[in-house]
């Protein structure tokens, strides 16, 4: 047996609950390679006795962690990010074997889950208050940041190891134990970082990982009066349910959806323009919040992108991510976004948008299995159009003209998403308009890369609330308290 799946056989079943891996008591449901449809393994849906049990490990583990020097947090988080990068093959492996993306862009996730550790271990240590002068002599305001408490951390299966990385080392690193309920199409990963947790040194409680799902043991962890704060990655939908289904006041910072525009202009380096939209249209099979679903193009030079666009796309290369680990594409991680993209395809094949590449399953046995589906573009797009009105996670995108940029502008906020734009112009004015003027949380420029580790990362309208990444995304683990002390010095 192989590595990956000795690995695998060994996480099946189980849950991560203080501090060891024990055998989920509950029901079982599996796990398939999407690349082959082959069962790889099942996971325990955690059971309410186990639940009440893991949550009260973790508010059992909040103070004596919270209360350690921040450089002892610190200190575990280097030692995880080291333990991360020297298994970063094996622990790609088990990703692309359950997420179906290939194996370079698996490690190339576990890299920069690695990189998150290091950040905010950093961070950590340079958390502080304020002291604020008080108008009556003989009173100072002491401003103090506290750990929040206990956070359940509910994560999707499109990057199963950042998004569960991301909550794991702010809270990590605030002193908030936390307890990871991850998507029940990708959890070994979750596991297998959970195990890192261990070796790293990590006390028993600060880091659980519950598998189930989302109806189950993610709403009851919702449900949970201990747990103050729920960090959420997932579909608008899932985020609103959370929010309208919390029985008591919590923090929420909610992570979700997207239905991203790229503006190209007559005054944009087309040749980039055309890179940057073959980059973040089809990269891990459209499967990205911040994907570019819809495409507004400057009509002097439409045509003109559109051919460099589908001759870039006819050369990506897809394949099953394990025998190809260089491809530019694997499988989709599963059934309802192959779906989804089918849907928005015909739809706007009726409404009369021209295909002008893909739109079927890649040919060849070794596409018969998997949930494959060639990269797409559909041009001549209008607004009614579901490719330009909701988010399709999935290899498609669709391409409209535009005359001026006030027009595009307005097509691109035209969403009740808001969560990343991308603008490709060389007009000093034209940046500037666009920068200012689109209503989403993250505008790239001339590149399409809208997330870096220190810089806050959130979305608006119904693409959430709440950051992560930065100093921001930290301090969302801690909630201020206002000392009053009279000390009578000067009074
Ligand atoms: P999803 O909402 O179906 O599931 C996400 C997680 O929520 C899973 O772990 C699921 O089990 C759990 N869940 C489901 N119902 C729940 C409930 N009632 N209570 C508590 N937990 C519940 O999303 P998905 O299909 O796994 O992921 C794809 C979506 O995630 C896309 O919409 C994508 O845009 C979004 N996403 C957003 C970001 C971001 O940073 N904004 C990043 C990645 C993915």
């Amino acid at each position: 047996m192989s590595e990956m799946h000795e690995v695998v056989t060994r996480l099946s079943g189980k849950l991560f609950a203080q501090g060891r891996f024990i055998a989920g008591e509950g029901a079982r449901i599996p796990v398939r390679n999407p690349a082959r449809d082959e069962l790889i393994g099942h996971i325990a849906v955690a059971t309410p006795f186990e639940v009440r049990e893991t949550v009260a490990a973790a508010v059992a583990a909040w103070r004596p962690w919270a209360g350690q020097p921040a450089r002892v947090r610190a200190a575990a988080l280097h030692a995880l990010g080291r333990l991360i990068l020297e298994d970063a093959a094996g622990m790609a492996e088990v990703m692309t074997l359950e997420q179906g993306k290939p194996f370079n862009e698996a490690q190339g996730e576990i890299r920069k889950l690695a990189e998150a550790c290091h950040f905010y271990a950093e961070e950590a240590v340079r958390v502080h208050g304020e002291v604020i002068p008080n108008d009556q002599p003989g009173y100072q305001s002491l401003v103090l940041r506290e750990a929040i408490g206990v956070v359940a951390a509910i994560t999707p299966w499109n990057y199963p190891a950042e998004l569960v990385g991301w909550k794991l080392c702010a809270a990590v690193a605030a002193g908030c134990p936390v307890i990871i309920k991850p998507s029940e199409f990708t959890p070994f990963t979750a596991l297998y970082i959970a195990d890192k947790t261990r070796q790293a040194g990590i006390p028993p409680g600060v880091v659980s990982v519950l598998t189930g799902d989302g109806a189950g043991v993610g709403q009851a962890l919702v449900d949970h009066p201990d747990i103050p704060k729920v960090a959420f990655t997932g579909s608008s939908r899932t985020g609103l349910r959370i929010q309208q289904s919390c029985p008591a006041i919590k923090r929420l910072s909610l992570e979700l959806g997207g239905n991203c525009p790229l503006l190209v202009t007559r005054h944009a380096d087309l040749q980039q323009a055309v890179q940057g939209a073959v980059r973040r249209a089809f990269r891990n099979m459209g499967q990205i919040c911040i994907a570019i679903n819809r495409i507004y193009v400057e009509r002097t030079v439409y045509e003109d992108f559109l051919m460099q666009l589908t001759a870039a796309t006819r050369k990506l290369v897809i394949g099953d991510g394990l025998l190809s680990p260089q491809a530019d594409l694997g499988a989709m991680a599963q059934v309802a976004p192959l779906q989804k993209t089918r849907q928005h395809l015909q739809d706007a094949l009726d409404k009369g948008a021209r295909l002008l590449t893909g739109g079927a399953v890649p040919q060849g046995e070794a596409f018969d299995k998997g949930l494959f589906f060639q990269p797409s573009i559909v041009a001549d797009c209008t607004p009614e159009m579901l490719v330009m009105r909701e988010e399709t996670f999935g290899p498609l995108v669709g391409v409209a003209p535009f005359d001026d940029l006030d027009e595009a502008i307005a097509l691109a906020n035209d969403t009740p998403y808001g969560l990343a734009a991308y603008v490709y112009t060389q007009n000093l004015q034209e940046i500037h308009r666009c920068a200012a003027e689109l209503d989403v949380g993250n505008v790239a420029i001339n590149h399409v890369d809208a997330g870096i580790m220190n810089a806050p990362y959130g979305g608006r309208k119904q693409s959430g609330i709440g950051v992560e990444h930065g100093r921001e995304g930290l301090l969302e683990y801690f909630q201020f308290k206002h000392v009053r002390l009279r000390h009578g010095v000067g009074g």
